[in-house]
Formats: structure tokens, C-alpha cells, sequence
């Protein structure tokens, strides 16, 4: 049993180590000696601390990943992928505890919790199949001449996480960096560094060498330090559009290999031939899921013509989520300040406030929003333009499908957008026209599961290439092109 282990098996308050740096298959403290509290948000109490490192710690983790990378890179890629099918077995044997810690850390219900970690489950699944997927393709181009690529790891690679999917998103970068080669360094949100801690020590106890996966804990000055070093040749990014935005121009300039993933609001539309039960029951789970507090999140519902029997059962199931059992926490007080500060914004517009998840909650000092629908909402209001990321769905009403489209489209985002009709025509018609890297036809969080790959548009990508499925193996690795001729030929071509 490992010494973070994590005990609790429910929502009472439980504490929890000191989130410190994992460097060459150590705990280790971070340079600076700073320390923040790490706050369980059902509860608004520190159930700990994490350390906040800087260049020095940076440089430290790159020297041991560079030390361990190269006798890795030397292993076939089905032995490196033995490390995922083992950390699979092992995910799957402590899914209570990383759930639970999950919960803990991040607000969530430990139903959706679970769900995240078995979504992280799936990525390590993709990265166990790379051992018999990841060929490079080979063709006779000429009499006599062969080309063949082969994936060459970039060498030490970094990913930058946020805090609203703590295991999962770690994942969409790790098994593809890993089984491609890499060593990685890897920044979690310095809000909710626990899942990451566990994954260090179950990548161990799979077999992974000491210095090929690395924590390097804390906050911006962590961020900086990974964009300027040199020696990192890729850096996945995942968080808000402004830091996303800063990180992709700064880590560029080094020469690396630079995808960073933003912030979003995403459009969902319905026409009057929707299925009424399935598209109600989906618009709810999608903006109150993670309590609003994920990038593939409905924000806006563009009600196309008469809709009003979907909206009533939009309204109707929303009231009836309970905050602190269906719904989880917000992540922090000043989130919870950012989100009710939107509804209180609405409401003075004169929108009507048609569920209202303003003072919901558990007694105590956690931090929550419940489920809120505010109808009629003018097009270019704040709600219906800016990125909440909290419970909240904003209903804009429009006569014709052409106008919602125009409104999706007027979108600086472009993470998802999704339709609901019975429609084949109609559905073709909105997906081919959307501005949203990932859509959805009567599904309100399109992710694209392994093997595709995950990324949005516009202002919500920055950088080339997406980062989950073939995508993320792509991103991690180098194409090495080899062209080969062993004999001199006879009837040869301008080629041979
Ligand atoms: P955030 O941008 O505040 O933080 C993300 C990471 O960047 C953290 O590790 C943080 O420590 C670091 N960081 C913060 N400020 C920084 C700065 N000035 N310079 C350098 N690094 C900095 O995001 P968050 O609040 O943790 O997460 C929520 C955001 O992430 C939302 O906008 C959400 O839409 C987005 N998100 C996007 C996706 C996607 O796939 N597009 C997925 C999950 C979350």
C-alpha cells in the first residue's frame, strides 16, 4: 500500500499530504521553500498544501528526465506500452480511491468523479494499443527504392493542466508521450495536484523508470520556467483562452512543438422536430455536469422557431438538481463570486431568470452554485458571450436555424457546438456550417473518443495538431522519414 494512499470513502472532510514535486521517482520539496493551500471546495477548508516551484525545480526534473529518456527511447515500443496495460490493471484496482480523492479535491460528485477516471482509463487503454498501431507505414515508391517513417520521440516533453479534470486531462497527454519515447514533466492546476501525485505513483508501481515521469508543482512561475526551457522540445497546454493565448506565443519561442488547448462556449441549437425527452434530459446534462465547470459544456441553447415544449422540461429537470448532491461544488470563492455575478448581471438586464441556483447549497462553508436557466437572453449579453464556466445555461430565441447558426458562428470560441433534430438534413446542414472544432447531432458534449482526437477552434485552440487519439501520438513524436535502396537497378526510373 502506498504512503498516499488515499483513506476516505466518502464527502466528509478528509486531509490529505503535501503535494510536493516527483523528480527521478522522489518526493522532493520545491527550491523556493513556498507552500499554498490546497482547498477541498464542498467544504472551503484546506485539505492541504502544494509546493510552488520554479526555473530550479524546472531544470532539476529536466536533468532526470533527460538522464532517464534515452535508455527508455531504446525500448521497443510494445515493451514501453506494458507500462499502460499494467497502469490500466492498477487504475482500475484503486478506482474508489482516485475517484474519491477526485471528489475531494475538486468538487465534483464522486458519480462524475468516477466518470473521469474511467475516461482517464480509456486514454491509458488508446496508449496500450500504440504497441501494435504505432507502425509508420512503409511503400515501394520506385523500382528498387523503399520509404518508411518511423516515430522518433521528441525527447523531454511537458504538459500544463487545469483544474477541472485532474486525472483525466494529465491523460490525454501522458499515454501517447510516453509510449512514443518521451520523458515528460508535468504542471498540474496548483488547485487540485493530488490526482496527478497518485498517478506518479501507480506509473511506478506499472514499471515505469525512476526520471521518465515527472511532477513539477505550482503556478505560473512553474508555467514560465517549462515555456522558456530550452531543452523541452514539446509542451501540451490545457486551461482558459488568455493563459492559453500566453503560453502558445511564449513556449513558440523557443522552437518547441507548442499545442495549447482553451477556454469556450459552446452553442447548442434545437429546432421544433427535436426529440422532445432525449434533447431536454441531454441540454440538462450538459450544462450542469461538473457543475458547468468543463470546456465541453452547453452555455448557450439557440431555441430555433417554437421549442417551448423542450424548454419547459429543460426547466422543469433543471429545478428539480440539488447542489452538493447532484451538482458539485465550484472550485473556488472567487469562481462562485464570477458565476453569480452573471446571473445578478442578467437579471438587472431584465432577462427572466427561469431556474435559479443562486444561494444553493449544503449548509456550511463550501462553495456553490445550483443549476440556473435564464430565458431570453439577448444575443451579444455578457451571459451569452463570455465563458462562465459554472452551472448556467443562457436561452437565446431565434426565428430561423440560418439565425442561430449566425450567432454560433459571431463566436470568438470554437470548441463545440451541437444540434438536436430528427432531422438528417438539418443536422448536416448545422454540423457542416458551425464554428466548433468538435460537434455534436443530439448530443451535448461531443468529445471525441479515442482514437479520434480532441480540439477545438479559433480562440479556443492555439498551435497545430489536437491532443487526444493518433493526434496526441503525433504531437509527442517526430516523423523520421528513411529512404532505402540496396542494389542498383537495372530498368531504373528519374527516382531509383
Ligand atoms: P487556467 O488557465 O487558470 O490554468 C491552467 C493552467 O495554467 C494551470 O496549471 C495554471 O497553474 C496555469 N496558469 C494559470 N495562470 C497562468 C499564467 N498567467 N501563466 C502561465 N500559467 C498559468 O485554467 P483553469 O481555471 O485551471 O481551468 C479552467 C479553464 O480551462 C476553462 O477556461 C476551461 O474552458 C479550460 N479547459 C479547456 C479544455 C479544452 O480542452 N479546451 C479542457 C479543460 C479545461
Amino acid at each position: 500500500m502506498s504512503k498516499l494512499a488515499f483513506e476516505a470513502r466518502d464527502y466528509g472532510f478528509s486531509e490529505y499530504v503535501t503535494a510536493k514535486n516527483w523528480i527521478g521517482g522522489e518526493w522532493t520539496q520545491s527550491a523556493s521553500g513556498k507552500t499554498e493551500e490546497v482547498f477541498n471546495p464542498r467544504y472551503g477548508k484546506a485539505m492541504g498544501s502544494v509546493v510552488f516551484s520554479g526555473a530550479k525545480d524546472v531544470a532539476a526534473a529536466f536533468e532526470a528526465a533527460s538522464k532517464a529518456q534515452p535508455g527508455w527511447a531504446d525500448l521497443p515500443t510494445r515493451e514501453r506500452a506494458q507500462v499502460m496495460y499494467r497502469l490500466k490493471y492498477l487504475m482500475e484496482e484503486n478506482l474508489d480511491e482516485l475517484s474519491w480523492l477526485l471528489s475531494h479535491e475538486n468538487g465534483k460528485t464522486f458519480g462524475q468523479a468516477k466518470a473521469e477516471v474511467m475516461k482517464g482509463i480509456e486514454c491509458v487503454e488508446f496508449g496500450a494499443s500504440l504497441a501494435n498501431q504505432a507502425d509508420g507505414g512503409q511503400l515501394d515508391v520506385s523500382r528498387g527504392v523503399n520509404c518508411r517513417t518511423i516515430y522518433e520521440p521528441v525527447g523531454v516533453v511537458a504538459g500544463v493542466t487545469p483544474f477541472n479534470f485532474p486525472t483525466m486531462v494529465p491523460l490525454w497527454m501522458i499515454p501517447q508521450a510516453l509510449v512514443g519515447g518521451n520523458a515528460f514533466l508535468l504542471k498540474p492546476s496548483e488547485r487540485t495536484p493530488y490526482g496527478a501525485m497518485r498517478l506518479a505513483e501507480l506509473l511506478k508501481e506499472a514499471g515505469l523508470p525512476d526520471g521518465v515521469f515527472n511532477l513539477v508543482n505550482g503556478g505560473k512561475e512553474a508555467v514560465e520556467a517549462l515555456c522558456d526551457h530550452e531543452g523541452i522540445g514539446a509542451l501540451g497546454f490545457v486551461g482558459s483562452t488568455p493563459v492559453a493565448q500566453i503560453v502558445y506565443e511564449r513556449a513558440s519561442k523557443t522552437g518547441k512543438k507548442v499545442v495549447c488547448l482553451g477556454g469556450a462556449k459552446n452553442h447548442l441549437v434545437v429546432v421544433p422536430d427535436a426529440d422532445r425527452e432525449l434533447s431536454s434530459s441531454n441540454i440538462v446534462a450538459s450544462f450542469t455536469g461538473c457543475a458547468g465547470q468543463r470546456c465541453m459544456a452547453a452555455a448557450v441553447l439557440l431555441a430555433v422557431g417554437d421549442v417551448q415544449h423542450i424548454i419547459d422540461d429543460v426547466v422543469s429537470q433543471a429545478s428539480e438538481l440539488v447542489a452538493g448532491k447532484d451538482i458539485g461544488a465550484i472550485v473556488t470563492p472567487e469562481s462562485r463570486e464570477r458565476i453569480l455575478g452573471y446571473i445578478d448581471e442578467a437579471e438587472k438586464e431584465g432577462f427572466t431568470i427561469a431556474v435559479d441556483g443562486r444561494g444553493q447549497g449544503p449548509d456550511g462553508d463550501g462553495w456553490w452554485v445550483g443549476a440556473t436557466v435564464i430565458d431570453h437572453v439577448e444575443p451579444g449579453a455578457r451571459c451569452a458571450t463570455e465563458e462562465i464556466f459554472g452551472p448556467v445555461l443562457s436561452i437565446i430565441r431565434v426565428d430561423t436555424l440560418e439565425e442561430a447558426l449566425a450567432i454560433e458562428n459571431a463566436s470568438p470560441f470554437g470548441n463545440a457546438a451541437a444540434i438536436y433534430t430528427t432531422s438528417g438534413d438539418i443536422a448536416e446542414r448545422a454540423v457542416r456550417r458551425f464554428q466548433a472544432g468538435m460537434c455534436g447531432v443530439n448530443i451535448g458534449v461531443p468529445v471525441p473518443r479515442e482514437p479520434f482526437a480532441f480540439g477545438g477552434w479559433n480562440d479556443s485552440k492555439f498551435g497545430h495538431g489536437d491532443i487526444t487519439g493518433w493526434d496526441g501520438f503525433a504531437f509527442w513524436t517526430r516523423p523520421r522519414k528513411v529512404t532505402t535502396k540496396w542494389a542498383l537497378q537495372s530498368d531504373q526510373t528519374w527516382m531509383s
